[in-house]
């Protein structure tokens, strides 16, 4: 997105600024020293502190482009192994530091930030990066063991060297891994069915300060609640993933995509609701209003633009994209691309602009653009007065903080036959230095009105800190009591990531 296209927006950009450099940082001294006993694995030097003091949020990036680093980790230990992990937690066990486990880092919602109460004696990151391997395939489940660390790159890359892919790839996939992605039940590209990295997890091993967790490897299991599940979306607050067996499959070799124009969003929504209670499933299903469409270049602004995927490893999906297309068509929908394999086109540019959009992040701040983004599900009988009323909310918080030249945009990420998972990207001119408290008056208004309105504060993007105040009101009273008795059973000093979903107990 450069600056041509913001101003083609209506957006207003500023003159380029300057991020403070790692030279001129004063970070605060650290509470806790390395322990001699870990200093093999760790670190306690200001480059490895900076850089696990914040996530991926626009305020994470921006405190990090001014230099505010104001909750470095005392040090960060990096574990070459399940022995180590348990050596780290058992020292911070018995130190009361707490423990913020580190995939990528690239959470958005605070998930990672060592922003804990001050009755601990100090805070460290748990980078799991060294954990990057495939351990074993298994070709006839057709399942892999994977490390947790593993950036989405590296381990498709040693599945690819078996034929296989994981076939999950959110948008943040170069920069995050399959433990992080488990931690917080991050969602891939793909739009029905397998949507969550849960659907593919067979098993999880994690160390816990109580113990180690292991459960079985099994295609399916009834076995009162779920072990996994109850790990995936515990974002570091139960224990430290290691590996997880996950469910691989052969690499897609026949592949359909299309756009379809409509003329509004709401026309195109009806359309999508079809696709999705039709049993088709198709791998991509994404629905962009007139906006967003031109800001990812694959529109002028005057119409909705869906782009449709389907792909096989095992049979041609000519048929079913041509029966979607027929129920585009009976939805008033007008074929942009005729549904051939991906190439120059309206499709084309989506996913280019889709796949850029996490090298965009950091040069949108230096330009002085404000970028949020809010992702949320709900199901379809109300969907419409959802829709109106987020979209108002967002457009009134933007126009109070940002002007007039602010712009709300809205897609769908993923469809279910019961419901979208709308996703709305907030941009604006930024008040040079008031960024922060900018993106937090929007923030709170906009997931004000997504939680009013019955919607979830996050359909992927998780909890962590920053989602804190609307997960509290959305979640049932007696579930937080489980979860944090949970918590007291599997942590009981409480050092596993405070603050994030549950405050352990005093
Ligand atoms: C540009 C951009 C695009 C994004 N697109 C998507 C998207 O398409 N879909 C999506 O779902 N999310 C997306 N995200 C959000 C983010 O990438 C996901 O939440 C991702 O799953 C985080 O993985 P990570 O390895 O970076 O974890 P981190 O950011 O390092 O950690 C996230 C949370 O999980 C915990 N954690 C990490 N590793 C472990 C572990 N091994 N054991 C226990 N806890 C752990 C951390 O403590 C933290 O609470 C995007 C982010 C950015 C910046």
């Amino acid at each position: 997105m450069g600056s041509g296209l913001l101003a083609g927006l209506g957006i207003a950009v500023s003159e380029v600024e300057a991020p403070v450099g790692l030279h001129e940082l004063k970070l605060a001294p650290a509470r806790v020293p390395v322990p001699s006993a870990l200093a093999e694995i760790c670190a306690g030097d200001d480059y490895a502190r900076a850089s696990h003091a914040l996530g991926k949020s626009y305020s994470d990036v921006v405190r990090g482009f001014r230099g505010r680093f104001e909750h470095p980790p005392d040090f960060v230990a990096f574990p070459r192994g399940a022995h180590d992990v348990e050596r780290v937690l058992e020292w911070c066990s018995h130190e009361d530091v707490a423990a913020i486990p580190y995939g990528g880092g690239t959470s958005v919602v605070g998930g990672v930030s060592p922003d804990v109460a001050p009755s601990y004696n100090g805070a460290i990151s748990v980078d799991l990066r060294a954990l990057d391997r495939v351990l074993e395939v298994d070709l006839l489940s057709r399942s892999a063991r994977i490390q947790a660390g593993a950036l989405g790159p590296g381990l498709e890359a040693q599945l690819a060297e078996h034929s296989l892919t994981l076939r999950h790839f959110p948008q943040s996939f170069e920069f995050s891994t399959l433990g992080g992605w488990i931690a917080t039940r991050a969602a891939g590209h793909f739009a029905t069915v397998w949507t969550h990295i849960e659907d593919f997890v067979e098993s999880i091993s994690a160390i816990t300060p109580a113990g180690a967790w292991e459960s079985r490897r099994l295609p399916g299991s009834g076995a009162g609640v779920s072990p996994d599940r109850m790990l995936a979306g515990s974002e570091g607050t139960l224990g430290l993933i290691t590996e997880a067996w996950v469910r691989v499959q052969p690499r897609p070799s026949h592949r359909r995509t299309a756009g379809v124009r409509f003329e509004g969003f709401l026309g195109g929504a009806e359309c999508v609701r079809a696709i999705s209670q039709s049993g088709l499933s198709p791998a991509n299903c994404r629905l962009l209003d007139a906006g967003e469409a031109q800001m990812t270049m694959a529109g002028d602004g005057s119409s909705a633009l869906l782009v449709l995927g389907f792909e096989s490893s095992d049979h041609p999906v000519d048929g079913p994209m041509a029966r979607a297309l027929e129920i585009c068509a009976e939805h008033g929908g007008a074929v942009a691309e005729p549904g051939g394999p991906a190439g120059s086109d309206a499709v084309s540019s989506w996913r280019e602009a889709f796949l850029g959009a996490p090298y965009v992040r950091d040069a949108l701040v230096a330009l002085g653009v404000l970028a949020e983004t809010f992702e949320t599900a709900i199901t379809w009988e109300r969907f419409q007065a959802f829709h109106e009323r987020v979209t108002a909310a967002a457009e009134e918080a933007v126009l109070r903080q940002g002007g007039a030249t602010g712009r709300v945009f809205c897609r769908f990420t993923h469809v279910y036959p019961d419901g979208p998972a709308p996703y709305f990207t907030v941009l604006a001119p930024a008040r040079r230095g008031e960024e922060v408290e900018q993106w937090a008056a929007i923030k709170q208004a906009v997931s004000d009105a997504i939680i009013t309105e019955g919607g979830t504060i996050t359909h992927h993007h998780a909890v962590g800190r920053d989602h804190r105040p609307w997960y509290d009101r959305q979640r049932p009273q007696p579930f937080a009591e489980a979860l944090r008795a949970a918590k007291v059973a599997l942590d009981p000093r409480g050092i596993m990531n405070p603050g994030v979903l549950i405050d352990p107990l005093p």
